[in-house]
């Protein structure tokens, strides 16, 4: 059993009382045109995703309070939320840079 805290509106409760909606921070390839999109970015954006041990970011929603979407950093392995955050933020910086594999890839570039 997960046990989840709403960011913005402050409710707690068990994982049936949020919406997991997939990993965080996922980009839609950059352009106006579909025609300039490539196959492999098209790919990439519908189903490659992170797949860590460890630490991993994701996306919630507040079905039982607010119905807000927030993201939210949690340990693969002991099921422990390490922050909430909101759907338009990153990360607190000490958890992108414990961030290893594929996420610190993707967060090297936004430590700051
Ligand atoms: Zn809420």
């Amino acid at each position: 059993m997960l046990l989840i805290k709403c960011p913005v509106c402050g409710v707690e409760g068990e994982e049936c009382d949020f919406h997991y909606g997939g990993q965080a921070h996922i980009a839609r390839p950059a352009s106006t045109d579909p025609e300039n999109i490539s196959n492999e970015q098209q790919r990439d954006y519908l189903f490659m995703r992170h797949n860590p041990k460890g630490l991993h970011f994701e996306r919630w929603r507040c079905d039982r309070g607010c119905g807000k979407w927030f993201h939210a950093a949690r340990d693969t392995t002991t099921h422990e939320f390490k922050a909430y955050y909101g759907i338009t933020e990153l990360p607190p910086k000490q958890l992108m840079q414990q961030a290893t594999g594929s996420w610190a890839e993707y967060f090297a570039d936004k430590i700051k």
